[in-house]
């Protein structure tokens, strides 16, 4: 069964998750057909949803007069698995600090604007993620920090004692940017770990 996955393209350019979503999902053995989304109505048709980075106050803006929010909320509601990355992340949580970001509040976490971007505009971390063997190659770029995490929310990453991605039920959320190094692995977690859990014989 080919699967459908969106990524949500209102601002910035989206070709290189376009990109690590067919290598993950080669990875795992599954056909996935990636649409680029800037309008409403793709959502519903979406098994697999990414959201990433850029500006979050004009992703949140562009989401909300497109009418395109209503509709990832309701796609993470039905348990569907979403990747935010960076602004995707400052979107998706509950709170942003920020009053120019409207948040959609699927992931139970809260986050600070550029938290890390002051110190570094950019940089690459080894991250030791829950659920991959070996180090993440993070690229933070200008990145948000996350700061209290729900109960329902867990902590796959950390980074200088924070929180850098979580997990929220189908929603997983990175400060960092995965889509920046040939590695796929975290699309791969976030996307097919669990479809592959799913259609996996019972017993396995
Ligand atoms: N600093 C950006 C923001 O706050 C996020 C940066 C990014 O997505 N790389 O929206």
């Amino acid at each position: 069964m080919t699967l459908h996955a969106g990524v949500i393209a209102v601002q910035g350019d989206v070709t290189e998750h376009a990109d690590a979503i067919g290598r993950a999902g080669r990875a795992h053995g599954r056909e996935v057909a990636v649409t680029e989304i800037r309008t409403a109505g793709t959502v519903p048709d979406c098994d697999l949803l990414l959201l990433p980075g850029g500006e979050s106050t004009a992703i949140s803006r562009l989401l909300h007069s497109e009418g395109i929010a209503t509709e990832i909320v309701d796609h993470a509601e039905a348990g569907k698995p979403v990747l935010a990355t960076c602004a995707g992340l400052i979107v998706a949580a509950t709170d942003a600090g920020d009053d120019r970001v409207d948040n959609l509040g699927i992931a139970d976490v809260t986050v600070e604007r550029n938290a890390f971007g002051r110190q570094k505009d950019s940089f690459e971390a080894p991250l030791d993620v829950k659920g991959l063997d070996d180090p993440f190659p993070a690229v933070f770029i200008r990145a948000p920090r996350i700061g209290e995490v729900g109960e329902g929310a867990e902590v796959l990453a950390e980074w200088d004692g924070h929180p850098v991605a979580v997990r929220d039920g189908p929603v997983v959320a990175t400060s960092f940017h995965p889509e920046l190094t040939p590695d796929s692995r975290l699309h791969g977690l976030a996307f097919f770990e669990e479809t592959d859990r799913a259609s996996a014989p019972a017993g396995e």
